[in-house]
């Protein structure tokens, strides 16, 4: 193949009504993956490409593809396979717009959770290009809705995600029924052994173009690694985010599990975050991320295949909650922030035994990644507070109706408090910072061996589980997905752990506030069970409002709860032997 560098698309000899829609499209310059791919594909020759996710592969295929296709002919002459539905109907809308002064050329997406008859129907009219996930298009070959026997171009568009799908037969079954002398093309962010042995066996004799490694990772990322505690990468994570006042942020973890888990936790905290893994509906995904793109939500948690089938860059943060398992993941993870000449900020959460998968990304990657230092309790006290007093500031100036509240102080002063207490509780209430379990001491790693030597306060020592569980005073919504910072909380979620010293879980040191009397439920963390569960639980079976229950602190096997004194034995008649969340529990008062 030519070995030419071409710098523009004019130089790529595109037909003029496709070369005035990309330059409408705002594309200046060919990307990497494109100024190699585009004439390769031209050419005819079956074609793999490798680059990462947001280098513009779409158009890399999709230009050729227009370029070859006859509108005089009705049959369907590309297929494209996508992994997702998001992506099938990303990639045809960015054909769409590529195609926007050719004449004729039809293009229509095909996907599951889609009506199938109007697929059908659609079909019917003549389709010349196909985007399709394997799964419906299967479907329309085998209801002979979709012929393919004019096909001339195949492509696999994010080879890998399909892949990692289960989509590894239904790709082999449509190839197989793909005439033999059309020609194939593969893109993936990453090669694995599957996709080799695909390309094997589908592909005849292809061009490998690759796009290097290091232009993978130069962006404008910033790169920080932070030695966490595997039970303190949330409240570190919060910390970051707090400190570096992130808006939209993606969070990878390795499993769906832990997707979930992470959310609640956020959820709990007062952080507007929501999940996506596979196992969520197409109808759930969706709606997950339109709310995460309109801004309602700020963070996204998801594990990295589900994130692949998904639209988003350009984000302030990526954070690794985990380390992947594969150093590309780590590329593909980082490079959802920093694009387009932003700066972008990737921090990597590494617990202990993770620490050699981050030398090996570095090696990979052949970029440092700098060590961070986990941000304290007082430096988001002092951020929050710089951020309190512009929010102030701004209500003064700006809100019309100010002058209602401006007596509020008065009536605190005949109370008998000073200016400096008032202002320093409705600070602290509104800023909506606690003292939490997680003392400074208690976040890193490294300083395992001196929470041992203190003695006393070795909360995530070894082969201990982390005992103080989700600590939860009573208060309004306990899962409103507002912001932290300058919402309207109006009661603490978290009390202060550390002030209760060396709380073990066996003994409770703290008595439950007057009118209250404190429960003890069989059930704990390892049922997986919840605060809101045991609300909810307790609320229904015994008819009393959720709002009125008081603490809950969940241990490994057991779970304290206080409720109003008045309402004790209602509760214990309702709960004792009955279920939580299918789990049958004993209660009983706590001694
Ligand atoms: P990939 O498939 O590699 O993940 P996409 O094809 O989805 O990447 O492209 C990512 C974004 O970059 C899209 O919004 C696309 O319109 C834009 N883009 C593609 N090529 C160029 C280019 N040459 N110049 C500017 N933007 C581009
Ligand atoms: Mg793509």
């Amino acid at each position: 193949m030519t070995t030419e560098i071409f710098e523009t698309f004019e130089e790529l000899g595109l037909n003029e009504d496709i070369l005035k829609a990309v330059l409408e499209m705002g594309f200046t310059k060919p990307s990497p993956i494109q100024a190699q791919g585009i004439p390769a594909v031209m050419q005819g020759s079956d074609v793999i490409g490798q680059a990462q996710t947001g280098t513009g592969k779409t158009a890399a295929f999709g230009i050729p593809v227009l370029e070859r296709i006859d509108t005089s002919n009705n049959a369907v002459q590309a297929l494209i396979l996508c992994p997702t539905r998001e992506l099938a109907v990303q990639v045809s809308e960015e054909l769409g717009r590529l195609a926007k002064y050719m004449r004729g050329v039809r293009i229509e997406a095909i996907y599951g959770g889609d009506s199938i008859d109007r697929q059908i129907r659609s079909l019917k009219k003549g389709v010349h290009i196909v985007v399709g996930t394997p799964g419906r298009v299967m479907d329309h070959m085998e209801r002979k809705t979709l012929k393919f026997n004019e096909v001339r171009m195949m492509v696999l568009d994010e080879a890998d995600e399909m892949l990692d799908m289960g989509f590894r037969e239904d790709i082999e079954s449509i190839l197989a029924d793909m005439p033999e002398d059309r020609q194939t093309i593969l893109f993936s962010a990453t090669m694995s052994k599957p996709i080799m042995s695909i390309t094997k066996r589908f592909l005849n004799d292809p061009v490998l173009i690759k796009v290097v490694r290091n232009e993978l990772t130069n962006q404008n990322i910033e790169q920080v690694y932070f030695e966490v505690k595997p039970q303190a990468k949330v409240e570190v994570m919060t910390r970051l985010i707090d400190m570096h006042h992130i808006k939209s942020l993606l969070v990878f973890c390795n499993t769906k599990r832990k997707v979930d888990e992470i959310v609640e936790d956020l959820q709990l905290r007062g952080y507007a975050s929501e999940g996506i893994h596979g196992d969520l509906r197409q109808q759930q995904r969706s709606n997950v991320m339109s709310k995460f793109k309109a801004g309602v939500t700020t963070i996204l948690v998801a594990t990295d295949v589900a994130a692949r089938g998904i639209d988003v860059s350009g984000l302030d943060g990526v954070i690794n909650y985990d380390i992947p398992m594969d150093e590309e993941y780590y590329v593909h993870r980082i490079g959802r922030t920093g694009r387009a000449g932003m700066s972008g900020k990737a921090f990597s959460l590494v617990a202990r035994d993770e620490k050699y998968r981050l030398k090996s990304i570095e090696g990979y990657t052949k970029v440092k990644i700098e060590k961070g230092v986990i941000p304290s309790f007082e430096d988001i006290v002092g951020v929050r507070k710089a951020r309190f007093v512009e929010t102030i500031s701004t209500s003064i100036k700006e809100s019309s109706d100010q002058e209602l509240y401006n007596d509020v102080l008065e009536m605190l002063h005949h109370s008998g408090f000073t200016t400096e207490q008032i202002v320093g509780a409705m600070a602290k209430q509104i800023m909506g910072v606690q003292k939490n379990e997680y003392a400074d001491s208690n976040l890193a790693w490294e300083e395992r061996r001196n929470d041992r030597r203190e003695g006393g306060n070795e909360r995530f020592g070894r082969g201990e589980r982390r005992e103080g569980g989700s600590r939860f005073e009573k208060g309004g919504d306990r899962r409103d997905g507002g912001s932290r910072f300058g919402g309207d909380r109006s009661t603490d979620r978290y009390a202060p752990r550390g002030e209760r010293g060396a709380d073990r879980g066996e003994r409770r040191q703290s008595a439950p506030e007057a009118g209250m009397t404190r429960l003890f439920l069989s059930l704990g963390r390892k049922d997986h069970i919840m605060p809101k569960d045991i609300v909810g639980a307790i609320a229904g079976e015994a008819n009393i409002p959720g709002k009125t229950i008081g603490a809950i602190d969940i241990y490994d096997k057991f779970t304290f709860v206080d409720v109003p004194e008045r309402d004790a034995r209602a509760v214990l008649r309702a709960m004792d032997g009955n279920t939580i969340k299918g789990k049958p529990v004993q209660i009983d008062i706590a001694k």
